[in-house]
């Protein structure tokens, strides 16, 4: 009896430690201490088979709200207070890889999806233009979100103003050929094709005093072979786009904002043209980024890796064209001093 009683303590001892000592090496507790915390993974974009997206790297996210918790270190650019608590905002910045000349915009470039659902790139053509071009300028400031602007060279060289403050407002600038010229075209010779892609960009730099991004959309949305192998060989990134609000033949500003909300609705998401040479496209603004706000759209900046590299016979053709007087390369600082004040 006794025996049997101290057989059956020890059984009971001996249980006691065994599940003690599963407890300590295999218990969730044993898993937390010995692993780092579990993360979550972010969403993938969504792709189509067979695609990729090496080119795009996502740099850095932007609130579009100024955090009370801000981190110490450096952001990826300098981030003004948005005075917005509601605004649009951008809710991340990608950089681009140029170097082969990618190609973006699903109606004519296939490869590069990046682009989650419910992302969109605002994207605006042909200014810089007095009044609507800083009218567009302001409806995106009140909503504290970015685009990619591809001015034409020549509306660059008359209103240089309006594009530098385009550059200081921190959007991405491209180019978009010199004079809208159709490089598509049956009868425009490859030379033609270099000139107007080449001075384009020299005429944007020249009006900024800074080398653009080398993103570049073709008028029309034509791109000739020439043009396309010529871009790539010059390491620019080609924009068609996967929506177009056809701003630039709308009625008013009303069919513009149907037109876009319609579009963006049916694909999910998308690089959207538009134009800020245009008066309605202008007017339309404020309210269509209000309903893609309401909609849950999320806007996506895109930056350059590099700048463009100009071709100083370029630069120089346009500065004479232009009847810019060089006189002299000195800085002005060692010209004029203030003697008096
Ligand atoms: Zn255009």
């Amino acid at each position: 009896m006794r025996n049997a009683l101290g057989l059956m303590l020890a059984s009971v001892v001996t249980a006691v430690l065994i599940t003690a000592v599963w407890f300590w090496t295999s218990s969730p507790r044993a898993e937390l201490a010995a692993s780092p915390p579990a993360t979550v993974a972010a969403k993938p974009a969504e792709r189509l088979a067979g695609t990729a997206a090496a080119d795009v790297e996502t740099t850095a996210a932007i609130a579009a709200q100024p955090s009370a918790a801000a981190t110490p270190s450096a952001p990826a650019q300098p981030k003004t207070a948005c005075a917005n608590p509601d605004a649009l905002g951008v809710s991340r910045v990608v950089e681009i890889d140029t170097t082969g000349g990618p190609g973006f915009g699903f109606e004519h470039f296939k490869q590069l999806d990046f682009l989650t659902d419910k992302e969109v790139v605002l994207t605006f053509d042909d200014g810089p233009w007095p009044g609507n071009t800083p009218a567009v300028l302001k409806a995106l400031a009140d909503e504290c979100t970015k685009a990619i602007f591809f001015p034409i060279g020549k509306h660059a060289t008359y209103h240089p103003e309006i594009l530098r403050q385009v550059a200081a407002a921190g959007h991405t600038i491209g180019a978009h050929t010199w004079s809208h010229a159709n490089l598509n075209a049956k009868k425009i010779t490859d030379q033609q094709v270099k000139d107007e892609i080449e001075k384009g960009y020299s005429a944007v730099k020249l009006a900024l005093g800074t080398a653009p991004s080398p993103f570049f959309r073709f008028p029309e949305l034509q791109h000739g072979p020439a043009a396309v192998a010529y871009l790539q060989q010059r390491n620019v990134a080609m924009f068609s786009c996967d929506l177009d609000s056809f701003d630039f033949r709308a009625k008013n500003a009303d069919q513009i904002v149907n037109t876009v909300m319609t579009k963006v609705d049916k694909l999910g998401k998308g690089i959207i043209l538009m134009h800020d040479f245009q008066k309605h496209t202008a007017e339309a603004l404020p309210t269509l980024l209000r309903r893609l706000k309401a909609g849950g759209y999320k806007v996506v900046q895109m930056k350059a890796r590099t700048s463009y590299q100009t071709l100083p016979e370029y630069d120089d053709a346009l500065l004479k064209d232009m009847k810019v007087p060089v006189a002299g390369t000195r800085p002005v600082g060692s010209v004029v001093q203030t003697v008096s004040q």
